[in-house]
C-alpha cells in the first residue's frame, strides 16, 4: 500500500474532490440504466455544441479540427468525438466505459397473480448474488414501446412520493431449511419476483371474475401510462435499487450508489473528455451497453457501430480509403475505463496484497484482467504502459497497478480486449470499488478525483 492520497492534498484539491463527489452523486442518481445515461449525457453534451453524426452525413458536411460529433446507437450506447489538429490517421486518444450494470429485467410476460398477490417475474442481468436483492426498496426504469412506435418512459420508485416495489424473504423463524442451503441457492433466480400489489378490482368492474389484483394493476397501468398487458412484449423494464447515491462514512470520504460499475468511470470519462475539449489528437469517449453480459449485441462493444462511426468520420474528413480505418485504429491509444475490485480487509484471502488495488491510492491500472493464467485478457504492452506512466507523472496523477484477485481464484473481463483485438493500444484503468455488483457499491471520492485527473491527462498528453 502506498501513502494515503488524502495526505497529499491542499485545501484547493479538497474543495475540488468534494465538488466532484456532489456532481457525481447527482449524475449517478439520475442515470441508473444505460438508456438514462445516454439520455442525460446527450442533454449535457448538447450545450457543448456536439452535433449528431447522422445530420452531418446528410448535410455532407466536411469536418474540421474542433468539430464535436456524437453517435447515439439505439438509445443505449454513445460515441463522442472531438476532431483534433493532427491527421486522424495518426490515431485517436479514446476513453471507453460501460453504462450497463447488474440488475433484474422484467420478462416478456411478467405479470401474474398468486394468492391475491400481483407480481412481476424477472430474469437477472449480469453477475449478481441473488440473495442480496431481497427485502430492498426497488425501482422500475425503462420503456414500453407500443405497436405504433409510441414510447412510454417508466420511472417508478425514485421520487420522494413514489411507491417502491420489492422481493420478499422468509422469516428466520421458519428459515431453518433455507439457512442450510449454499449461498447461490438461498434465493434462486425464479424466486426473484417483484411484489407489486395486493388490492383487488371490484368484481363488478369491467366484468372480470378472477385475477382481480393483477387486473387492478393493469387498470392502473392503463390509466397512468396507456399501456395494455400485451405491450410488455415490447418493453425493456429494468429493476434497480430505489434511492439516491449518498455520502458514505462518517467522514464523507466515500460514495455509496447503485451501478458504480461502471458509471463511476463513465461519469469521470465524460467529464474529463468535455473539460479537455479539442486536442492535438482526435479524442473520443465511448459509453457502451452490455459489458456485463459479454459486450454482445448491437449496442455492446463487439458491435461494429464504433468502427462504422470512425469510418463515417474519416470519410467526412476526406479519407475515403479503407486503409484509413486500419491506420486510425492501429495508431490509437485507449483507456478501457472500468472499475477494479479494491482490497477489502474483511475478505483479504482472495487478494494478493502486493498486487491489489487500495482505496485512496489513486486510479487503478490493470495490465490484464481475464482469469486463471491471463486467459481472455488483453495484456497491455509494456511500451504503452511506460508512456502512460510518463504522462501521469507529468500531471501529478496518483495511480496504482493491480491484479483482479489471486491468480487461481477468479477474474473478470472488460471491454479492453475488444479494441485491443483491432490493434488499438489498450489498458484497463478505473476506480477501485468495494461490494462490486452488489445493489449498493462503495467508492472513494479521492479515487474518483484521481481517475478524472488521469483521464484528462491521457486525452491531452498521450502521443
Ligand atoms: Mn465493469
Ligand atoms: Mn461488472
Amino acid at each position: 500500500m502506498k501513502e494515503n492520497v488524502w495526505n497529499t492534498y491542499e485545501e484547493e484539491d479538497l474543495k475540488k474532490i468534494y465538488q466532484l463527489g456532489e456532481d457525481y452523486k447527482i449524475f449517478i442518481s439520475n442515470s441508473k440504466t444505460e438508456r438514462e445515461v445516454v439520455e442525460n449525457s446527450i442533454n449535457i453534451i448538447k450545450s457543448y455544441g456536439f452535433r449528431d453524426l447522422r445530420e452531418m452525413i446528410e448535410e455532407k458536411k466536411s469536418l474540421v479540427p474542433g468539430d464535436k460529433i456524437y453517435v447515439n446507437n439505439k438509445e443505449k450506447s454513445l460515441a463522442l468525438f472531438i476532431i483534433g489538429e493532427e491527421d486522424i490517421e495518426k490515431g485517436m486518444n479514446i476513453l471507453g466505459a460501460h453504462i450497463d450494470s447488474p440488475r433484474l429485467d422484467l420478462k416478456a410476460t411478467p405479470l401474474y397473480e398468486d394468492t391475491s398477490f400481483a407480481y412481476f417475474d424477472t430474469h437477472y442481468y449480469g453477475g449478481i448474488k441473488k440473495y442480496q436483492w431481497v427485502t430492498l426498496p426497488l425501482a422500475l426504469h425503462g420503456v414500453v414501446v407500443k405497436k405504433d412506435g409510441t414510447k412510454v418512459s417508466i420511472n417508478i420508485g425514485e421520487r420522494e412520493t413514489d411507491p417502491v416495489v420489492g422481493i420478499t424473504d422468509l422469516l428466520p423463524h421458519l428459515g431453518e431449511k433455507q439457512m442450510k442451503k449454499e449461498a447461490s441457492k438461498v434465493i434462486e433466480g425464479e424466486d426473484l419476483d417483484i411484489l407489486i400489489g395486493t388490492r383487488p378490482l371490484k368484481k363488478e368492474e369491467e366484468g372480470k371474475e378472477e385475477d382481480l389484483v393483477k387486473n387492478n394493476i393493469l387498470k392502473l397501468l392503463k390509466e397512468l401510462y396507456k399501456i395494455e398487458e400485451e405491450d410488455f412484449l415490447s418493453a425493456e423494464i429494468e429493476v434497480t435499487p430505489a434511492g439516491k447515491a449518498k455520502d458514505f462514512g462518517l467522514d464523507r470520504s466515500m460514495v455509496m450508489a447503485y451501478g458504480q460499475d461502471d458509471k463511476v468511470c463513465a461519469f469521470t470519462s465524460l467529464k474529463a473528455f468535455l473539460k479537455v475539449g479539442q486536442c492535438k489528437k482526435t479524442t473520443s469517449c465511448i459509453l457502451v451497453d452490455k459489458e456485463e453480459i459479454g459486450s454482445v449485441g448491437s449496442t455492446g462493444m463487439q458491435s461494429t457501430f464504433y468502427e462504422n462511426a470512425i469510418l463515417e468520420i474519416a470519410s467526412l474528413l476526406g479519407k475515403k480509403e479503407l486503409t484509413s480505418l486500419s491506420r486510425i485504429l492501429s495508431n490509437s491509444n485507449m483507456l478501457s475505463s472500468d472499475v477494479n475490485a479494491a482490497y477489502d480487509p474483511l475478505y483479504s484471502d482472495v487478494m494478493d496484497k502486493r498486487n491489489a488495488s487500495y482505496f485512496n491510492n489513486g486510479v487503478v491500472f490493470c495490465k490484464y484482467t481475464g482469469s486463471r493464467g491471463k486467459y481472455d485478457s488483453n495484456d497491455a504492452n509494456a511500451e504503452y504502459i511506460a508512456k502512460i506512466r510518463n504522462v501521469l507523472d507529468q500531471n501529478n496523477v496518483h495511480f496504482q497497478i493491480s491484479e483482479l484477485g489471486k491468480v487461481d481464484i477468479g477474474g473478470g473481463g472488460t471491454i479492453a480486449y475488444i479494441l485491443a483485438n483491432k490493434n488499438v493500444n489498450v489498458i484497463d484503468c478505473g476506480v477501485g470499488v468495494l461490494s462490486m455488483h452488489a445493489p449498493w457499491e462503495v467508492t472513494s471520492k479521492s479515487d474518483i478525483y484521481e481517475a478524472y485527473k488521469c483521464y484528462k491527462a491521457f486525452l491531452k498528453d498521450m502521443d
